[in-house]
């Protein structure tokens, strides 16, 4: 009997990257896969509080010099990395597909939005200029923002590179020095991050990579260097690191799962909702936060039904849609599907058991629209992650409001109708933080900010735009009187 090799990663062994260098730990690894065809990709070292603890002492080293330049001279260097970001969009992009699965054209955008992120961190300058009021004749109250520290930001893997850069360029634009702790199944695109942030200047220390799963998030949750935690992920670790990193007296906010209903009203323009509505649930293979979930089809919306299974018919497997992450994920979402079906929901378009020609190792799940779903269905409760539509019927908008609103999560919701005075009536009751009208992804872009209600997010602020500028600093007030002719009142 003759032994057969391993087969060979194609990319070398991920190493974190602590103090400006890359460092290979040692310990425990996990296969990375490229989720298309199931090749293996790379190992993943998985780290612990050593690691991380290196990784901390570096970024507190760098933090006097970092946070003592003023935020002009901090945005030079994301003015650069933006640079970076375009010139090498098509490599890191090809990552993108590699490692995490995404259609071409889906990563391209993911390199897009990761250059808008950059922009805004560019223009922070115009923005964090603090207040100066004189409070009393003599006597001038200022407010500016100081960085606080080491902080850290724990992603998901649905977004490589666009996630990463919800929080890379605030946090360090803002004089913070952050660790970065990858996703696991996805952990390549971070270390192209890291090379192009040195490039651009970044000074060693600044920015830190350390991976690993659940013990380096425990570890940073405990670090008593680590200021703050951003988290990304799913609603059940958002709890726990939520729960542990406040109980360790950190400031943290941590973003997690969604189910996320667009409201389809029958006056609703049918060629755009149902194109929109398909985008929604199929872009980037339903694995996005904000992805559309359950469609609430209220009074006479057959019409609009039938057309987007039509639309759901072009979205192919290995053409335009995309693997999901796993196995596991392919298994889950499968699951969801056969037990809605046995629980009485009509299968009108059939994603599973997809395999594509050619790709026969890839974690396919092709585009499901399944109708008369209900609202007490666990395919309508709970998080599916895949390119899964659950088609609810409403009698009228109150009662499917009502469907809205029974949701424990509460990332995004959208109304889809010709009607201004209805949309309204939705957008106010919905009871999500983001909502859209006659949109199936209403992400609030730059320099608005990205957030959730409910069980999508616990803590306060937001993670983009405005909002994160509360999160990642902390406001000194300053009160002063210089003029001596203004006597003496309560203040003095
Ligand atoms: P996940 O929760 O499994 O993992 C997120 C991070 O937590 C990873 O870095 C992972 O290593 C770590 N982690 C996993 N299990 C852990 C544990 N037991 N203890 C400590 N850390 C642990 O999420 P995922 O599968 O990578 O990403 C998909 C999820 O992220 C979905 O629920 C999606 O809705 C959510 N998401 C939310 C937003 C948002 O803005 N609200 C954005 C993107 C993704």
């Amino acid at each position: 009997m003759t032994a057969t090799a391993a087969p060979a990663a194609k990319y070398p062994k991920v190493q974190n990257y602590i103090g400006g260098k890359f460092v290979a730990p040692g310990g425990q690894t996990l296969e990375v896969l490229n989720p298309a065809d199931g090749s293996l990709l790379s190992h993943v070292p998985l780290s612990g509080p050593p690691e991380l603890a290196a990784a901390v002492r570096a970024a507190a080293a760098a933090f006097p010099a970092w946070s003592a330049r003023t935020i002009k001279d901090r945005v030079q260097v994301f003015f650069r990395y933006r640079t970076l970001l375009e010139r090498d969009a098509a490599e890191l992009a090809e990552l993108i597909v590699e490692e995490h699965g995404k259609t071409r054209s889906e990563a391209e955008a993911e390199i897009a939005k990761a250059i808008e992120l950059t922009e805004f961190a560019c223009s922070l300058p115009q923005i964090v200029t603090g207040e100066v009021l004189e409070v009393s004749r003599g006597v001038e109250c200022r407010t500016e923002r100081h960085p606080l520290g080491v902080v850290a930001s724990i992603v998901p893997f649905n977004f490589p590179s666009m996630v990463p850069n919800w929080t890379i360029p605030n946090a360090i634009a803002l004089g913070n020095c952050l660790v970065l702790k990858p996703s696991e199944l996805v952990p390549l695109s971070a270390g192209r991050l890291a090379e192009l942030l040195a490039e651009a200047g970044l000074p060693a220390g600044v920015f830190s990579l350390v991976h690993g799963g659940r013990e380096v998030v425990e570890a940073i949750c405990d670090h008593p260097g680590i200021a703050a935690v951003s988290f990304v992920g799913s609603t059940r670790v958002a709890q726990l690191v939520y729960r542990r990193g406040t109980a360790s007296l950190k400031r943290v906010l941590a973003l997690g799962g969604a189910k996320n209903h667009l409201l389809v009203l029958p006056d609703a323009d049918l060629e755009m909702t149902s194109s929109n509505v398909v985008a929604s649930m199929s872009g980037c293979t339903g694995q996005r936060c904000m992805a559309a979930s359950v469609m609430v089809a209220v009074g006479s919306t057959d019409h609009i039904v039938k057309r987007l299974v039509e639309h759901a018919r072009t979205v192919v497997p290995g053409n335009n849609l995309g693997p999901v992450i796993s196995r596991e994920a392919k298994e889950r979402i499968e699951r969801y599907v056969t037990q809605a079906e046995q629980a009485g929901a009509t299968v009108l378009l059939d994603g599973r058991n997809t395999v594509v020609p050619g790709r026969e190792g890839g974690f396919y799940v092709g585009p499901t629209v399944l109708d008369h779903v209900r609202p007490d269905m666990a395919i309508a409760k709970e998080e599916v992650f895949g390119p899964v539509l659950a088609i609810v019927r409403a009698k009228d908008v109150d009662q499917a409001l009502a469907i809205e609103n029974a949701s424990t999560y509460g990332n995004a919701a959208s109304v889809y109708t010709e009607s201004g005075g209805l949309a309204r009536y939705v957008t106010e009751r919905a009871s999500a933080g983001m909502v859209g009208v006659n949109v199936g992804v209403p992400v609030p872009r730059e320099p608005f900010s990205f957030g959730g209600w409910n069980d999508s997010k616990y803590g306060v602020g937001d993670i983009t735009g405005h909002g994160s500028i509360e999160f990642w600093t902390k406001a000194k007030k300053t009160t002063t009187k210089w003029n001596r002719d203004a006597g003496v009142n309560w203040m003095s």
